[in-house]
Parts: C-alpha cells; sequence; structure tokens
C-alpha cells in the first residue's frame, strides 16, 4: 500500500509510511513521519528487517528537511533495535524513557553516536519542531513500564503506540468500532496493565482535541466519534493484572 498522508497543511505533514512488514514472521508494524518546515521526525522506525526501506522512504518524505528527531515510544525491538543505523545516517537525536537507556546499548550501539540517545523523563516532555510544539505525553504500563505517546496540537493526532495496536484485519482505517474489537481485544487484554492505568490515561488524553488516533500496528481511527468510542472502549476495559491471576498455577509435571 502506499504511504499515507494523514495531514497536510502545506507546512506541516503527517505520514503513515507504507507497511514494509506484511506478511513476513515480524509483527506487522506501522512507521510514522512528521515533518513541519525544514525539520522531521520519526516515530518507532522499527528494527533491522524494515531498516533499510524506512530509510530509504523516510529521506523521500523529508525532501530537504532535515530529521531531527527519533522518538522510541518503548523498548521493544520492533521499535528500538536498528536506532544505531538511524543515528549512524542522519543527524537526528533518539529519545527514549529514562527507565530504558541503559537497556538499548545492548541493540548494538557505537560510542560514536551513544551522547545523541537522550532520555524522557517520567512526567514527558515537550519537542519543538521547527516551532510546532508536539507533547510527549506520559502512558507507562501501557504495556511498556516506560512508554509515551505523541500528540500532534496542529494534525490533531494522538499517536498511541502499543495501545490502540490491531492485528489481522485487512483495512487500515477502522469503519466499523464494534467489528474491530475483535482485533485489538485480545492484544489490550494481555498486554496493557489493568483498568486502574487505561483509567488514568483516557482522562489525560479527554483533555486534547483529537481527530484521528494512529497505533504503531494495525489500524487507525479518524473522527471525533471513532476517538471518543476508542477512549471509552479503553476507560471500561479490564486488563492485565485484572485478569492474569487465574494463570498463576504450578504446571503439571
Ligand atoms: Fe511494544
Amino acid at each position: 500500500m502506499p504511504n499515507t498522508v494523514l495531514y497536510d497543511d502545506g507546512n506541516h505533514r503527517n505520514v503513515l509510511l507504507e507497511d514494509f512488514g506484511l506478511g513476513g514472521l515480524a509483527v506487522q508494524a506501522n512507521q510514522h513521519m512528521i515533518v513541519h518546515g525544514g525539520s522531521g521526525m520519526i516515530l518507532d522506525p522499527g528494527g533491522h528487517k524494515v531498516y533499510s526501506k524506512v530509510l530509504t522512504e523516510t529521506f523521500s518524505v523529508l525532501g530537504k528537511a532535515k530529521l531531527r528527531y527519533i522518538f522510541l515510544s518503548h523498548q521493544d525491538p520492533d521499535i528500538v533495535a536498528a536506532v544505531n543505523g538511524w543515528l549512524m545516517t542522519t543527524d537526528a537525536d533518539a529519545y527514549i524513557s529514562k527507565l530504558w537507556m541503559r537497556f538499548v546499548p545492548h541493540f548494538g550501539f557505537d560510542h560514536l553516536v551513544a551522547d545523541r540517545l537522550k532520555p524522557i523523563p517520567d512526567e514527558g516532555m515537550v519537542f519543538d519542531l521547527e516551532g510546532a510544539r508536539l507533547l510527549v505525553l506520559p502512558a507507562h504500563f501501557l504495556h511498556s513500564e516506560g512508554n509515551f505517546q505523541i500528540y500532534d496540537p496542529i494534525a490533531k493526532i494522538l499517536y498511541s503506540g502499543d495501545l490502540d495496536a490491531s492485528l489481522g484485519m485487512n483495512y487500515i482505517c477502522v469503519s466499523d468500532f464494534d467489528a474491530h474489537i475483535p482485533y485489538m481485544e485480545g492484544f489490550h487484554r494481555r498486554y496493557m496493565a489493568s483498568n486502574k492505568v487505561m483509567k488514568a490515561w483516557a482522562n489525560m488524553v479527554r483533555g486534547l482535541d483529537i481527530e484521528t488516533i494512529v497505533p504503531q500496528h494495525g489500524a487507525y481511527f479518524k473522527g471525533k466519534k471513532m476517538v471518543q468510542r476508542f477512549i471509552d472502549w479503553c476507560a471500561d476495559l479490564e486488563c492485565g493484572v485484572d485478569l492474569i491471576e487465574p494463570l498463576f498455577k504450578i504446571p503439571a509435571a
């Protein structure tokens, strides 16, 4: 499928890169770019399998713009594994939760670029992309202990990372919320930490003006109605430690 432009006002562009992960053993993953004026940012660039293709595509989307930030929502390999290559081939700084700073070098890290991996504090931060202020929202335990999402107030897009992930359907934009639930329910029940944290997240994002929620895996929600339904669904979902107790039994020998 071709790149999907989620927003474009001439100076500010949000692009969902063509899916390079479909069909293999690796989980399908979306790569996202935000370009504002002459500066760009890539979100969750992915692992080695997609590295060269995503890199090429990134430069073509950037055009004359320069890559400024590499945002790593959390520590999983489908996000972080190729970060050394990204740092070696661009001048961008990479940002990840301070909790994961000492783990990322295990993917292999050149000393040359080590000081360009930077920590995000627990309370989040703001990226300044040539004057566009992109909010880094705390989304801890959804699913990773040190996890962040990006809210872009110009495009009114929330980049939700693994929250809102769905697997197995053949569409990229959700048109029927109820029909979409089976594609995301199992993942959310097992990976997301608890209803308490889902509710905390829902309360936080209800304070934002959101038109689109896009995940790192699977289909996205467009329009206020869909966004509202997803947030409500999260706030009501039992998951993670709410459900895990019955599994704690010693396996039969
Ligand atoms: Fe993950």
